[in-house]
């Protein structure tokens, strides 16, 4: 099977292919950095990281943009809030950001365009639907008339009649109901204080929907292959941003477009209101770690709905605890003699790992074929010379799933670990010219190997730190 993913667009799952081959151009929704990001957000940023790591798992080189909003409505309102300048105020938030992110084991975007630097490509962008009539200005802002984009609600699936024919709408989010024109460059109003640009359209801010546009086009081009957020930004963002897009350039803005779904907290709607509301520092603080949040969120599938319990919390603990166990005594294995009944179970492990991811990221089920090779393995068992190509096995899956990360140091590179198996090999056809060879080699990979009367153990040299089966 090959990649699959569901196209929001298209309403179903697509077989997977690039406009360029063998790569990816990947954009995602980034934080509005006013805040400190909540666990639902986390899970966003985590369907993304998923989506990232099975595309280079696949063997896509992925370019991954993920933007910062730092101008939107929000932030205006949180400046009066905290006395600083727009640039402290996010520099703030976002510095937050990336720590969470990291906490998470969330691999970095390769570019994280800031909202605030690119606001000279907003206005050629917003000058190229002026062109094409698609905008008029009111009180000192321009709005985008909907009712001359053919295509708009495409894909949200709202009719156009459903469309309000008179009217605007100034505020970044707003409801289906309130479908109208929407604001591309906001004039200034008091409201927006220092926060303001001196441009073509005149004074004023960038709306939110078009910081997207720009940025997503700058870095990827005017056509790129995925784009995705959570499901609350089909409309209007989303659906703004194909009509800011596409008006401007005639051509399809994205090819696929991925949503993952909400998450609840013990089965409610998170809000501040409800009391309810969780950042990832409240999890931290109970002594988890980014790995069980990772577990836990993974066990779901990125379009239903995920229900954080702090009941789960502990059940992702538990079942690391089980997986961390497994590797452990897979590296203490004492015998030299592989167990070729092992051949079939990892390649059965791989393939129903693969299966699940192609199938649009079911992280879930590959959890799931995790766990059914480790207590398969652990039914046949396995030796010293197995350690290489079960460790191997577990690398591989952590490329992608995050979770084995407490001990992460311990485990190994997918390199090191095909060359220890390629030296296990070597020993014992007994071409030690070649075993030698690859030791070398190992060593500047690393690895100290050492061959002894119960097999060949290996420890790690540069950190000093942890040994391999002795
Ligand atoms: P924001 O910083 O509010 O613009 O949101 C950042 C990302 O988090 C967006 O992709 C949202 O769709 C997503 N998001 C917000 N709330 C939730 C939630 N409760 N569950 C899942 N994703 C969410
Ligand atoms: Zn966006």
């Amino acid at each position: 099977m090959t990649l699959h993913l569901y196209n929001t667009a298209s309403r179903r799952k697509e077989e997977f292919r690039p406009i360029r081959q063998g790569e990816a151009g990947l954009y995602t929704c980034g934080p509005t950095v006013y805040d400190v990001a909540h666990i639902g957000n986390m899970r966003a940023f985590l369907t993304f990281d998923l989506l990232r790591r099975t595309l280079e798992l696949r063997g896509y080189k992925v370019r991954h943009v993920l933007n910062l909003t730092d101008v939107d409505d929000r932030i205006i309102q949180g400046l009066s809030r905290e006395n600083l300048s727009l640039e402290e105020y996010t520099a703030k938030y976002t510095d937050l950001f990336f720590a969470d992110m990291d906490r998470m084991k969330i691999l970095r975007a390769h570019e994280n365009p800031r909202a605030t630097k690119h606001v000279d490509a907003m206005i050629t962008l917003i000058k190229r639907l002026e062109e094409k009539g698609l905008t008029y200005e009111a009180n000192g802002s321009t709005y985008f008339s909907v009712s001359k984009f053919a295509d708009y609600g495409k894909l949200s699936g709202m009719s156009l009649d459903q469309l309000q024919s008179t009217g605007r709408v100034d505020s970044d989010q707003y409801e289906k109901e309130e479908a109208r024109d929407f604001a591309l460059w906001k004039g200034w109003t008091e409201a927006d204080g220092p926060v303001v640009w001196e441009t073509a359209l005149g004074r004023g801010r960038p709306g939110w929907h078009i910081e997207c546009s720009a940025m997503s086009m700058q870095y990827l081009g005017e056509t790129f292959d995925i784009h995705a957020g959570g499901v609350d930004l089909i409309f209007p963002h989303h659906e703004n941003e194909i009509a800011q897009s596409e008006g401007a350039t005639g051509q399809p803005f994205v090819r696929t477009w991925i949503h993952n779904e909400m998450l609840l907290v013990e089965g409610e709607k998170m809000s501040k209101s409800k009391g309810n509301f969780t950042i990832l520092d409240d999890i931290f603080q109970k002594g988890y770690e980014g790995r069980h949040v990772r577990y836990a969120y993974l066990q779901a599938h990125y379009r239903q709905p995920f229900n954080f319990t702090w009941k789960g919390m502990e059940q992702a603990v538990a079942a690391l605890e089980g997986l961390e166990d497994f590797r452990l005594r897979v590296r203490e294995a004492r015998g030299d003699k592989p167990n070729e009944a092992l051949d079939p179970i990892l390649k059965k492990g791989e393939k129903a790992f693969d299966e699940a991811l192609d199938d649009d990221l079911n992280s879930a089920r590959a959890i799931a074929a995790l766990h059914t090779f480790v207590s398969d393995a652990n039914r046949v068992g396995f030796s010293s010379a197995d350690a290489p190509r079960v460790e191997a096995f577990l690398s591989r899956t952590d490329s992608v799933l995050g979770i084995l990360g407490a001990t992460e140091q311990a485990v190994l590179t997918k390199e090191q670990a095909d060359l220890l198996e390629q030296r296990e090999a070597a020993r014992r056809r007994k071409d030690f010219d070649e075993a030698d060879r690859l030791r070398n080699l190992l060593r500047e990979k690393g690895l100290e190997v050492r061959d002894g009367p119960g097999g060949s153990t290996w420890r790690r040299l540069a950190d000093g730190g942890r040994s391999g089966p002795r």
